[in-house]
């Protein structure tokens, strides 16, 4: 038996469940909406690994635009989700980027410009005024740092999805555990999506929200998508000391970034080869702690010499290898297919607008808000990159 549905979303997680959650509080939406999640407990979802950060900090206007809405959205978040919604404030320690070459500068410099003309805090400090400013780390090396300390910093972005998910439930969504492992394609549309356990669904619109698996979701509908599993490694630590001041989320150029967490700190790295992951795979290389993520740490805070490694893990990101960008929206030639995917690690602060986006789009045909087209497919399609450099 087929079930007639009117959006189908694929993965449950913070795109699929903002999304459920803008849609079905659409007063011009009332359709029928069910999200399948092959995994309930979202483990190994990017979305519980994530860092859980938001920043203004990007090189394209429209993230910048994005991220201001993600801000906005959780500093009133009880007027968007009500009185049982928890304040989720933004830890505003900033974001600093530390450029080690007179391109990167550059780079700096130009984005600074764009941020600012946009409204954001972002402010560029010689390594002299930077080393003022937080006597605790070494800016030996560092040409130019850029930081800004309003809506910058880590959230709670697990109570967002929590809301986001549990609010769509209330509101009608309706969420099924499985996995889609086909799509039936006529032409130009989507005409049926079945489960590994045979349920079938004739979606007047599938909206692919599986982060990782997104390419696998688009091969379904013989579409192809840049997306792909990249592995990021996570470290959870402890000092000896305390440092003297705050620390903000430092990104430093060797390729560590480091932010406070609970009463440690919480370290990211990228790990070389930066190469496709198969989903499944979240093995961590044990050595790469002592032999490249601690030395960088203790070069650029020496207070970090003494410290004591708490927690490990890897997560995935859904990178998207033509411009580190979302791809979102309709396929040009598959109408009522629509791209939510290849977030390449800004997915998280993303989703409040993402999700608003998207649900505009299905309502009315068009991107209403926030003009989101220069996400759109086409630009992989002809193979025109819009490259966010802002990546960490
Ligand atoms: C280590 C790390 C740090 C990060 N730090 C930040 C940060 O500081 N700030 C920030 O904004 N972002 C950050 N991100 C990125 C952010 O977490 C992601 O961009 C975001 O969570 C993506 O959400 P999603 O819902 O698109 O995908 P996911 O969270 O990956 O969820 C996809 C879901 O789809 C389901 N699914 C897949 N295939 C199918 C199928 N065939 N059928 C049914 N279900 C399916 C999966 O089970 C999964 O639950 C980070 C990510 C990582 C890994």
């Amino acid at each position: 038996m087929t079930d007639n549905v009117d959006v189908l979303i694929i993965g449950g997680a913070i795109m699929g469940s903002s999304l459920a959650w803008w849609l079905t509080r659409d007063p011009g939406f009332g359709g029928r909406v069910v999200v399948i999640e092959r995994d309930p407990s979202y483990a190994y979802a990017a979305t519980s690994l994530s860092h859980s950060s938001i920043r203004q900090q990007f090189g394209q206007a429209i993230n910048v635009r994005i991220s201001q809405f993600g801000a906005a959205f959780l500093r009133d978040i009880r007027d968007w989700m009500g009185p049982e919604a928890p304040p989720i404030p933004i830890r505003s320690d900033g974001y600093l980027y530390l450029a080690d070459t007179p391109a990167f500068a550059d780079a700096l410099r130009q984005a600074q410009a764009l941020q600012a003309g946009l409204g954001a805090a972002t402010r560029l400090l010689g390594p002299d005024q930077a080393a003022a400013e937080w006597p605790y780390l070494c800016f030996d090396g560092i040409a130019l740092a850029s930081h800004n300390p309003v809506d910058e910093g880590a959230f709670d972005g697990i109570a967002l999805f929590d809301l986001f998910r549990r609010q769509a439930r209330a509101q009608g969504a309706h969420y099924v555990t499985g996995e889609v492992a086909g799509l039936t394609r006529d032409r130009d549309r989507i005409t049926a999506a079945t489960l590994t356990d045979g349920t079938s669904y004739a979606p007047g619109i599938v909206v692919n929200c599986a982060g990782t698996r997104g390419a696998q979701v688009a091969a379904m509908a013989g579409l192809s998508l840049p997306v792909e599993p990249r592995a990021r490694f996570s470290y959870v630590f402890d000092a000896a000391e305390p440092l003297p001041g705050p620390l903000p989320l430092t990104i430093d150029p060797a390729g560590v970034h480091v932010r406070p967490e609970g009463g440690g700190f919480l370290a990211g790295y990228v790990p070389r080869p930066d190469l496709p992951r198969d989903p499944e795979d979240f093995t961590i290389d044990h050595a790469v702690w002592e032999d490249a993520v601690w030395p960088i740490l203790a070069t650029r805070i020496p207070a970090f010499e003494r410290i004591r490694l708490r927690r490990t893990w890897v997560g995935h990101y859904d990178y998207n290898r033509l411009d580190r960008n979302a791809v979102l929206g309709p396929h040009p030639e598959v109408a009522n297919f629509l791209f939510c995917n290849g977030f390449s690690g800004h997915g998280l602060q993303q989703s409040p607008a993402i999700g608003r986006g998207l649900a505009e789009w299905i309502v009315d045909g068009g991107w209403r808000t926030l003009d989101l087209s220069g996400l759109g497919y086409e630009r992989v399609a002809l193979n025109r990159p819009l490259i966010e450099r802002a990546v960490i």
